[in-house]
């Protein structure tokens, strides 16, 4: 996004380096692809150390590992979080109403333009779902007789979140339309001034006298030849490699806690405590049931493989040539913002609890685990049982983790601990709790009794709290999420690592602009915010003199109530 933004006026050279590859894959265009990316050659295949909080499992985390990153892997979903994620970074110049109006810039919204609400002609086309299934229907009937709010758009802020219905998706007709299919066209892959190097690794950042001069990186194997790319005079290096593999090549680069870095040999450019702290991330778990026969064969599942595993041909017509129907859904696209009243003190009315209806059962309690069974259903040949799951996700979590150097190679990978369930107060394990006794009262509604059939997971046996506890232990999964290792902030003595013009500290001629400098997770998936962000850092390269913070809103700001 940064690289077509930044190379369209012709007067930046720029040159992106990416570790994946940049072509053209159906899995990542096709929504229902979405399976078949966990664990995949399009993936990190990242696992975090034993958690704690999950019985001393080492989760999986999924991060793609291709040109566009994550938002070629992922579920599509847009939201932007809440007004009050924003006034909560406390971070001048980004507040809400300083935020909004760059959302609205990226986006062509399916609703057009609606005055400090959605754009309708910028790069990322952003719609609503265009599957709709009979359990989606009973799940909207469902928060309705719990006496939850309808919301026709979350992402309008003139209304709270809280409420159940339809989540906008980053798709175009129904194809996934992530960062790279949105931004780098051919036209503007075409340009003179814009360099792409794909499946090359970027090693470091060379910094001498306090300013970034170029980075190193590797074309192919690590055995490759190591090259480098020197910055023209006055250009920068701007790190977008994610709340990952940011702290991660900071630290390679001299930037993070001092002691931590010459405990591994490397030399201090920077001695910032900050880099790889504060990593967040959305722990989820999920109720899963089956349905009686008498629904009929009525989930995704269902509807887009036969008995036997193979792909119905209806399913692969209606998306091939009208992009709807099944193939165009990442099986979790519908759902409600709850507040459990686990987090009240701390997070006022604002939801605490996302629920994401997928219409089908969840075969394995870990959601990921479900998808990769998914994905293998052809090879295996087995029948899905039909059935429907409620995957909840603590998504304003209390809990921390950190990025660590595991060594000074920078082909080993680094330390991943989101610190799931790990807050003292146990307030993300609450929110889940609660979370699963919600998903339950959904199941007994008169909109789904007479569909439901059994709870498969956790299994009716798991009634009290400390039961519960063991199954989140046992099952708990990302949200893939993570954010927030490389957080924003004015006091690096206070753990910033960039200042609000995402320059990092001490450090000239380096920026960060990805997921790693949010200095909280926002109530929502991250991809958005994201891409808030870089456009954001665009505009304040190109025009705004690098003044990220301040730059001028390209659009109308929001009503001020927001503020
Ligand atoms: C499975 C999954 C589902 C998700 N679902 C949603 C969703 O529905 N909606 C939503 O909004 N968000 C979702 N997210 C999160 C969202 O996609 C991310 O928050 C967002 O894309 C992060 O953007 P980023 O630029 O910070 O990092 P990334 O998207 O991770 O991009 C980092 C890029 O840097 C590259 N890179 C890393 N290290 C190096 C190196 N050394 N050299 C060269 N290149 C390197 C990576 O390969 C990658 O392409 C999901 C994420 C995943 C994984």
């Amino acid at each position: 996004m940064l690289a077509a933004r930044l190379s369209e006026n012709g007067t930046k050279r720029v040159l992106v380096v990416e570790a994946g590859p940049s072509g053209e894959f159906r899995n990542v265009r096709t929504p229902a692809g979405l399976p078949r990316l966990f664990k995949s050659h399009l993936d990190w295949n990242l696992y975090a150390p034993p958690q704690a909080g999950a019985d001393g499992r080492r989760v999986y985390l999924a991060r793609g590992k291709l040109l566009g990153g994550c938002s070629a892997t992922n579920a599509t979903l847009y939201h932007r979080g809440a007004p009050g994620d924003y006034a909560a970074w406390a971070v001048p110049g980004w507040g809400p109403s300083d935020v909004a109006p760059w959302f609205v810039a990226g986006e062509a919204n399916e609703l057009g333009d609606v005055p400090g609400v959605h754009g309708g002609s910028g790069p990322l086309s952003v719609e609503f779902p265009r599957y709709r299934n009979k359990l989606h229907d009973a799940f909207f009937a469902a928060s309705a007789s719990l006496g939850w709010p309808a919301r026709a758009d979350f992402n309008d802020w003139g209304t709270t979140q809280a409420g159940y219905g339809e989540f906008q998706v980053m798709q175009r007709k129904g194809a996934r339309c992530d960062a790279a299919a949105a931004y780098l066209t051919p036209a503007v892959r075409a340009r003179p001034n814009l360099t792409l190097v794909a499946g090359a690794s970027v090693l470091g950042v060379e910094i001498e006298a306090g300013a970034a001069r170029g980075i190193r990186y590797v074309r192919g194997d690590p055995d490759q030849a190591v090259l480098s790319a020197s910055l023209a005079p006055g250009g920068e290096v701007l790190m977008c490699a994610g709340a990952v593999h940011t702290p991660h090549l900071l630290m390679l680069s001299g930037v993070g806690d001092g002691r931590a870095l010459a405990a591994h040999g490397i030399g201090v450019k920077a001695d910032l405590p900050g880099v790889g702290a504060n990593l967040q991330d959305h722990p989820a778990a999920l109720v899963a049931y089956t349905l009686k026969p008498s629904a009929g064969a009525i989930s995704v599942t269902d509807q887009i493989m036969h008995a036997d595993g193979r792909v119905r041909a209806r399913a692969v017509l209606n998306y091939a040539l009208r992009r709807r129907g099944p193939l165009t859904t990442t099986g979790c696209d519908h759902g409600a913002f709850v507040s459990t009243g686990a987090r009240t003190a701390t997070l006022g009315d604002a939801p605490d609890l996302q629920i994401r209806l997928a219409p089908a059962l969840a075969l394995d309690a870990d959601g990921i685990g479900s998808y990769v069974e998914f994905a293998r259903l052809k090879e295996s040949g087995r029948k899905w049982p039909s059935g429907v799951t409620f995957q909840l996700l603590a998504v304003r979590p209390a809990s921390r983790g950190a990025i660590s150097l595991r060594s000074a190679d920078p082909f080993d990978t680094p330390v991943l601990d989101p610190g799931f369930l790990s807050d003292a107060a146990g307030a993300d394990a609450a929110t889940l709790r609660a979370g699963v006794r919600i998903a339950r009262d959904l199941a007994a509604t008169p909109a789904f009794e007479g569909m439901v059939e059994a709870e498969v997971h956790p299994g009716p046996g798991a009634a009290t709290d400390a039961a519960l506890d063991a199954y989140l232990a046992a099952t708990l999964h990302s949200g893939n999420a993570v954010v927030g290792s490389a957080r924003m902030g004015p006091d690096p003595r206070a753990g910033a690592v960039v200042d609000a013009d995402l320059r990092v500290h001490g450090v000239a001629g380096l920026r960060v602009v990805d997921a790693s400098v949010f200095p909280t997770i926002l109530g929502g998936q991250t991809g958005a915010p994201v891409l808030m962000l870089a456009e954001r850092a665009a505009a304040g390269l190109v025009r705004g003199g690098g003044r990220v913070a301040g730059v001028a809103a390209a659009v109308r700001a929001p009503a001020p109530a927001l503020a």
